[in-house]
C-alpha cells in the first residue's frame, strides 16, 4: 500500500477529473491525502481522500471574482499568485509532507506549490493537466497578439524575481518555465485523448492521455423546436453584455431554440426584448443540454469543449484566453467547429447555420468523443501513478 498526496486550485474543472483517480487509488489499497480549498471539502472527503485544508494559511491577495480573468490572461499575474501562494502554504504544506512522507505526489499543473514541494522535499512526482499539454510544438496553437508577446518579455525579469524567492526557501526551482510549464522528464496525466491533442506524438512515453472526465447530466432537458442552439462563455470571463446582445439579434433569423447562459453577473434588464425563440439563464445544467443540442457557441474552455465534444455537437469558436485560443484551433483543424471572427450578429447567424446544416462538423465532433470513450479513464491515471512508484521501489 502506497501514500499518495494530491494537491489542486479550487476550481471545479481542475478537481472535478481527479476524484475519480483518488477513488479508484484508494480502492487499490492506497492512502490518499489531498490538499486543496474549503469549499471542495466535501467533494474530496466523497472520493474518500483525507482532506487538508489550505484556505486559513494560504497568501492573503485579496482576489475578487474578476482576477480569474486576469489569472487566465496576464502570465506575469499568475507567476506572481502562484508564487505567493507557495510562499504563504510553504510551513503547513512541508512540514505535512515530512510528516506523512508520501511515496508520490499528484499536483495539477497550476497546483504549483505540490510540485515545488515535490522537488524540494525530493518525494516522486506526478502532474495533472486538465488543458491540452503545452510544448514548443502545441503550444505554437496559443497564438499571442504582438502587445501580449512584448507584455510578456518586459515581465520577464519580474518573474524571475519571484522565483528567486522561492529559491531563497530551499526550493531547487530555476526559472519561471519550469513552474508552469509541462516537460519531457515528469510523469504527466492529461485529461484528453491522443486524437484530440495537439501534437500528441511531440510528447513522450511517460505522458499518460487518460480522456475528459465528463460529468453525467443531473437532468433531462426538452428541446421546445426541432434544433437547439446553446450558448455559453464560461463561468470565469463571461460578463459578456455586447456578446449576449448580438446572440439575441442573431437568434430573430435561426429556426432554433436559443438558450443562452450569460453567468451570475450579467444585467439581464440591459439585454434587451427577446424573440420568442431565446432563453436567458445564469446556469445550466450544461451536459443535460449538450446531450440535447445541434449547435454551440463557446469560449473554448477546456470542459467546455470536451463535454460538446463527448456528446458531438459542433461548436461556433469565441476563445478569450490563449489557452482557449489552443483549443479553439484544434476543434478547427479537425473540423468539429469554426471560427467566429468578430461577434456580430451577421458572424453568429452564419455560423450556427452552417454548423447545423453541413453533417461533416457534427461527424467530426462525434468522431473526437468517440475517442473520449476509448481512453483508459481514472483506471490508467491510477495505473501510470502506481508504475512510477512501484518503478522506484524496485530499483
Ligand atoms: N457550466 C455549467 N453550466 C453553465 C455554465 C457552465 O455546468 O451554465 C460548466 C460547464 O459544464 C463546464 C464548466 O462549467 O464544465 C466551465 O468550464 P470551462 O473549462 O469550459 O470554462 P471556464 O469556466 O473555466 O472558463
Amino acid at each position: 500500500m502506497a501514500g499518495i498526496a494530491f494537491f489542486n486550485i479550487p476550481a471545479h474543472g481542475h478537481t472535478n477529473p481527479t476524484l475519480g483517480v483518488v477513488r479508484e487509488l484508494i480502492d487499490r489499497g492506497h492512502s490518499v491525502s489531498y490538499y486543496s480549498y474549503e469549499s471542495f471539502r466535501e467533494k474530496i472527503e466523497a472520493a474518500g481522500a483525507r482532506f487538508i485544508a489550505c484556505d486559513s494559511y494560504d497568501a492573503q491577495l485579496g482576489l475578487g471574482p474578476e482576477d480569474g480573468a486576469r489569472i487566465a490572461r496576464d502570465t506575469a499575474f499568475s507567476i506572481h499568485v502562484l508564487v505567493e501562494t507557495t510562499l504563504a502554504l510553504d510551513g503547513m504544506v512541508c512540514r505535512e509532507l515530512e510528516r506523512e512522507r508520501p511515496d508520490c505526489i499528484v499536483a495539477d499543473s497550476m497546483a504549483v506549490w505540490g510540485k515545488a514541494a515535490a522537488m524540494k522535499l525530493g518525494i516522486p512526482f506526478v502532474s495533472s493537466t486538465t488543458t491540452f499539454a503545452f510544448n514548443r510544438e502545441s503550444a505554437k496553437l496559443m497564438k499571442q497578439s504582438g502587445s501580449q508577446a512584448i507584455s510578456l518579455l518586459l515581465s520577464v525579469p519580474k518573474m524571475n524575481r519571484d522565483v528567486k524567492r522561492l529559491k531563497k526557501l530551499g526550493y531547487p526551482i530555476k526559472n519561471f518555465l519550469q513552474l508552469i510549464s509541462n516537460d519531457r522528464y515528469t510523469d504527466t496525466i492529461v485529461y484528453t485523448s491522443p486524437e484530440f491533442q495537439p501534437c500528441c506524438e511531440s510528447f513522450p512515453e511517460r505522458y499518460s492521455f487518460v480522456g475528459p472526465c465528463i460529468l453525467p447530466p443531473e437532468s433531462s432537458f426538452e428541446k421546445n423546436k426541432g434544433k437547439l442552439v446553446y450558448i455559453s462563455m464560461g463561468t470565469v470571463n463571461n460578463n459578456m453584455p455586447e456578446v449576449y446582445r448580438s446572440c439575441i439579434a442573431a437568434a430573430a433569423d435561426i429556426d432554433a431554440q436559443v438558450l443562452i447562459s450569460v453567468g451570475a453577473l450579467a444585467d439581464i434588464g440591459s439585454l434587451g426584448e427577446l424573440p420568442e425563440n431565446v432563453q436567458l439563464r445564469r446556469w445550466v445544467d450544461q451536459t443535460a443540454v449538450l446531450r440535447e443540442a445541434d449547435a454551440f457557441l463557446s469560449h473554448c474552455g477546456m470542459n467546455s469543449a470536451s463535454e460538446s465534444l463527448y456528446f458531438g455537437v459542433p461548436m461556433l469558436c469565441s476563445p478569450q484566453t490563449a489557452e482557449q485560443e489552443a483549443v479553439a484551433a484544434r476543434i478547427c483543424q479537425l473540423g468539429a467547429g469554426i471560427p467566429l471572427a468578430t461577434a456580430s450578429p451577421e458572424n453568429i447567424r452564419a455560423g450556427l447555420k452552417l454548423l447545423m446544416e453541413e453533417g461533416s462538423y457534427r461527424s467530426n465532433a462525434e468522431k473526437i468523443g468517440e475517442s473520449f470513450r476509448h481512453c483508459g479513464g481514472a483506471k490508467a491515471a491510477a495505473d501510470k501513478i502506481e508504475s512510477l512508484i512501484l518503478g522506484l521501489h524496485n530499483i
